[in-house]
């Protein structure tokens, strides 16, 4: 068992007893080797401690494992497929905290497909809920690089983004029903499949986004969407950023909302795949600054879709908005293309100590956010690199930068924020949000307070402190 400072052994003891009791034996991990993995994050940031693994296998089961740290002041880290960005899921180094996977939750309880929903339990891996609606004939957009291991529980709990939000919207705008278990280990049932329910507040919404803080989300009832049936992709070449929100407003306007995903890729970005990525090449004959992503769909299987996509871009470059532009001729380039978007964060890991930022500003701001921000990091740290691409369409950029000088293995280097702030700094003048995407967790804990309003933070720690008084919901994240 790992230790537990402030625990009683006994009590820590009879914790675990009671805990095996709730859920078997054989799903409480106490060997520090079994228990290692849930300690840390993917990307080895982040460490903590924690009394067990508890691995229930029903929302009764999470309720007793919940109720029983409630009784003795345990700590609860809700844990899915432990993908996150920002330690969200790793327990602090208290050590008297359990560690709660939900990945023996994993079965998909109904399809309903003239309802066009999904009722899943919060430990299905998000692919296989996109299997499922697949088998079905319909569509669970919801896609994201993590999508092979994170869990639909962690992306509610994350509100996790992706590619196709500008079509189909975040988690949160897929949710219609969730199943909670609170702090007092009371379930909060609401696996309901209505759009339309106006009985009061909607309280699946606090819990979404809340990354483990407020509760235990067990179940969902998800939305469903017709499956598209043709698809085309384009890279297409652009001299700035404002000429591809332009190129964004013709194509809605010309292809309609079938629009499904939009990204915005930097020179720099694509350097760095083709060289730390093999197998990937450049995909115009002749550089550009700036390049867009594209997909486009549609449900119909004989559609104008290809025509209208070219009639798009041919009237784009016209107007001097594109330079120039190529469609994929079939599944294998269109994959090689988004292969490229896609393998940004990993090529970018191998030049230097990296600066992220998951950052969003109105897309109408963002021409201007690239500019001034890009000054200012070169006043403060001459030299910087930027690797800035993302979903443009929603006004998200992943805006990460590498500083002459910074080390990946300088610990001073790692924990310094002088470069965040000047970004967070402009993000916060403009409105925006210093984290469109991956959530608080621990890493922007601290700065989360510069960058919300004093009315903001108290209502935050109000419902936290209702919902939660013990405050043993993931304790040391978000607020
Ligand atoms: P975990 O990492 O296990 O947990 C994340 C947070 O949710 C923690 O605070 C945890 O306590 C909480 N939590 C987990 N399950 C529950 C539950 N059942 N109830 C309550 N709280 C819970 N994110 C995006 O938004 N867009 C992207 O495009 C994107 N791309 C990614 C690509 C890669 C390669 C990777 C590794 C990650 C990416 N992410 C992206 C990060 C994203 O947040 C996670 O992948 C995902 O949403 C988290 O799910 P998870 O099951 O792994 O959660
Ligand atoms: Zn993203």
């Amino acid at each position: 068992m790992n230790d537990a400072p402030g625990m009683d052994p006994a009590a820590a003891a009879a914790l675990v007893e009671r805990l095996a009791q709730a859920v078997g034996r054989a799903n409480v991990l106490t060997d520090p080797a079994d228990v290692a993995p849930a300690l840390s994050d993917w990307r080895g940031f982040y460490h903590g401690r924690a009394l067990a693994l508890v691995r229930p296998g029903s929302t009764a089961e999470v309720a007793a494992v919940v109720r029983a740290c409630a009784e003795t002041g345990t700590a609860v880290v809700a844990q899915g497929g432990n993908t996150g960005m920002c330690g969200g899921a790793t327990p602090t180094m208290d050590g008297r905290t359990i560690v709660l996977s939900l990945s023996r939750m994993n079965r998909v309880l109904a399809l309903d497909p003239l309802n066009d929903t999904i009722t899943v339990e919060a430990g299905c891996v998000l692919a296989t809920v996109q299997q499922a609606a697949t088998a079905a004939g319909r569509l669970f957009p919801l896609s994201l690089g993590a999508e092979g291991s994170c869990q639909i529980g962690g992306n509610l709990a994350t509100n996790a983004g992706g590619v196709n939000v500008l079509r189909y919207g975040n988690t949160r705008d897929l949710a219609l029903g969730l199943e909670v278990v609170l702090a007092d280990g009371s379930v909060l049932g609401g696996l309901r499949g209505l759009r339309k329910d106006n009985t009061g507040y909607d309280l699946k919404q606090l819990f979404i986004g809340s990354e483990g803080t407020l509760g235990v989300i067990t179940g969902a009832v998800l939305k469903l969407f017709p499956m598209p049936r043709t698809s085309v992709t384009a890279f297409a070449a652009v001299p700035d950023p404002a000429a591809a929100i332009a190129l964004l407003g013709r194509l809605r306007e010309q292809v309609g909302n079938r629009v499904s995903a939009f990204e915005l890729i930097s020179r720099f970005s694509i350097e760095l795949v083709l060289a730390h990525i093999p197998g990937t090449r450049d995909p115009l004959p002749t550089a550009s600054p700036w390049y867009v992503l594209t997909n486009v769909d549609d449900p119909r299987t004989e559609s104008d879709l290809r025509p209208a996509l070219e009639q798009a871009l041919g009237d784009a470059v016209e107007a001097g908005l594109v330079s120039d532009a190529v469609l994929a001729e079939s599944d294998a380039q269109a994959q090689a293309l988004w292969r490229i978007r896609e393998s940004i964060p990993d090529a970018s890991k191998v030049e230097g100590l990296l600066y992220r930022h998951d950052i969003s500003v109105p897309t109408s701001d963002i021409p201007s956010f690239i500019d001034e921000a890009g000054a200012r990091l070169e006043a403060a740290f001459p030299g910087t690199r930027v690797v800035c691409f993302g979903h443009i369409g929603d006004g998200n950029l992943h805006y990460n930068c590498y500083v002459p000088g910074r080390m990946r293995d300088d610990p001073v280097a790692i924990a310094a924020t002088d470069v965040n702030e000047v970004v967070f700094r402009l993000v916060h003048e403009r409105a925006g949000s210093i984290s469109a995407e991956h959530g608080i967790g621990q890493a922007k804990v601290a700065e989360l307070p510069h960058y919300k309003s004093a009315v903001e933070l108290a209502v935050m720690h109000r419902l936290k402190a209702v919902l939660d008084p013990q405050g043993i919901m993931n304790p040391g994240k978000v607020i």
